[in-house]
């Protein structure tokens, strides 16, 4: 057999300084859901995430709460690994920067760039934001504080560093940025970083102080430094893999995806870094939206953070996953609106496409359909699910998830006009041969669309297969193209996909 083709996704680490929000479960279901349409394909997927662990902003919250650092980060990388059942998620690796191969791997890299003649020591005075971590010019803030943190103060640093020589790939850069148009997706934001190159790269301080801040990777033969958290914290997308003693570039060069804030480091910084280790750089870097609560800016003191636990507990895995998915368009601001997600729930899940596999499966179910045909007055139900793959997979290729989604929707809308059209209950006592092959026919539909929405509502799909007596797990070499169905077994369980939401 043909070893399969390899196809590696990673989101950002979180900092494990607040329980996950929203914003980060958009991203890792937009990966979740990315990755799942690539098995889908057949390619053997690697999925990372993880949590990212150290820095000034953890051990100042460690030492609030009373406990060492360690043990604050344990308590919330088991948070965020839980994050896998509740938004059911397929990641097949979680690597925690305090792992010890990742710290590892952390101190081969700083070697490397070492080597390279890119590390160096100066004088650093700088302002900060301990909310990024990150070093903040005067263009950066507004009214002399970050515009994320607008509750923190800036901080003055001002000791002797270690310093990465970022000026120095600024060409490299623009260069990677020009030969691969899509580098960064969306566009604009490839144009965004490639203007903020041109202005020129400043290197950038990559350690700090032990004395004054211990919790970070120890820099290689200097125990008075630790290595700054960005440096540690983006080692991780290569660290995962095993880098640099295992076969890397089995899964390297990767897809990474991220929030817009994120932007510079993975798309600037990070791709300087690999540059300097002798690393190819990541293969395509997504950049996802900001989330806002009914229309405003999310933050906890206006008390209108949106947990992503409570909306699971109270509409279900699938509910949160769809509405993100068809909400928000790939690349864009989105916005969480109580009202929308509850007309879209009734409207799409519940009406649509429960409706649907409710009234398919009580007419097979009703007129004892076992004997599957799929050929005979079919050429409209196929013609339909073939225009529908080739846009929906164009899309998912294209990373357009909510695009893709539509296109299913749109199929899910002709099997209904189809059903009210024909009236199957009630031709098959005209014309029995005619009545039973459209009931095969939107069944063959449902089929499809229990493939495509896979990636989607994994949950919904997994119920619409067992109904219709099809195993959960889809063999997409086997059940592929239009009647070709493997093992087709006869109705299991009716089950309720998407029970209404009543609203007072
Ligand atoms: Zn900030």
């Amino acid at each position: 057999m043909s070893q399969k083709e390899k196809f590696y996704i990673t989101t950002t680490l979180p900092y494990v300084n607040s329980d996950p929000h929203i914003g980060f479960a958009l991203e890792i279901i937009q990966a979740d859901a990315i990755a799942r349409f690539k098995r889908l394909q057949g390619f053997d997927v690697l999925f990372n995430t993880g949590t990212d662990e150290h820095g000034l902003k953890i051990y100042r919250k460690a030492e609030e709460t009373g406990v060492t650092p360690k043990e604050y980060c344990d308590e919330y990388a088991a948070k965020f690994d839980a994050l896998k059942g509740i938004l059911n998620l397929t990641y097949t690796n979680f690597i925690r920067t305090t792992d010890e191969h990742h710290i590892k791997a952390c101190h081969e890299f700083w070697k490397m760039c070492f080597d390279n003649g890119d590390i160096y020591k100066k004088n650093y005075k700088v302002k900060y934001c301990v909310g990024c971590e990150l070093e903040k010019t005067e263009s950066d803030l507004e009214e002399g504080k970050c515009p994320i943190h607008p509750n923190l103060d800036i901080e003055l640093i001002e000791e002797e560093n270690y310093f990465f020589k970022f000026s120095k790939y600024q060409d490299a850069l623009l260069e990677l940025y020009k030969n691969n148009p899509n580098f960064v997706r969306p566009t604009h934001r490839l144009t965004e970083i490639r203007k903020f190159t041109e202005r020129g790269l400043k290197d950038f301080s990559i350690s700090r102080l032990r004395e004054k801040m211990p919790w970070g990777v120890p820099v290689p033969g200097d125990e008075d430094h630790v290595m700054y958290v960005w440096f540690d914290a983006l080692v991780n997308y290569i660290s995962t893999l095993g880098w640099p003693e295992k076969k890397y570039t089995d899964w390297w060069p990767g897809v990474q995806i991220a929030g817009t804030d994120n932007l510079r480091q993975q798309s600037n910084m990070w791709q300087a870094m690999l540059m300097s280790a002798g690393v190819e750089p990541s293969s395509e870097i997504l950049i996802h939206g900001f989330i806002t609560a009914e229309g405003k800016k999310m933050s906890k003191s206006l008390g209108n953070v949106v947990d992503p636990f409570t909306i699971v507990d109270e509409f279900g895995t699938d509910a949160l996953r769809y509405y993100l998915l068809r909400e928000i368009p790939f690349g864009n601001d989105g916005d969480f609106n109580k009202k929308l997600f509850i007309e879209r729930y009734n409207s799409d899940l519940a009406n649509n496409l429960g409706n649907l596999v409710n009234r398919i499966y009580s007419l097979v179910s009703r007129n004892e359909i076992t004997d599957f045909t799929f050929d005979k007055y079919a050429d409209l139900y196929k013609e339909k699910v073939d225009e529908t793959w080739k846009k929906y997979v164009a899309d998912m290729n294209e990373y357009n998830l909510h695009e893709a989604v539509f296109h299913v929707w749109r199929l899910v809308d002709f099997a209904n006009k189809m059903m009210e059209e024909e009236k199957p209950w009630a031709l098959i006592k005209k014309n029995e041969e005619k009545g039973r092959a459209v009931l095969c026919n939107l069944l063959e539909v449902l089929r499809h669309i229990s493939i495509m929405i896979s990636p989607i509502i994994p949950e919904a799909s997994a119920k619409i297969r067992r109904q219709i007596g099809l195993s959960v797990e889809i063999d997409t070499e086997k059940e592929n193209g239009w009647g070709v169905v493997v093992g087709w077994q006869s109705l299991g369980e009716q089950e309720i996909l998407f029970p209404r939401i009543e609203v007072e």
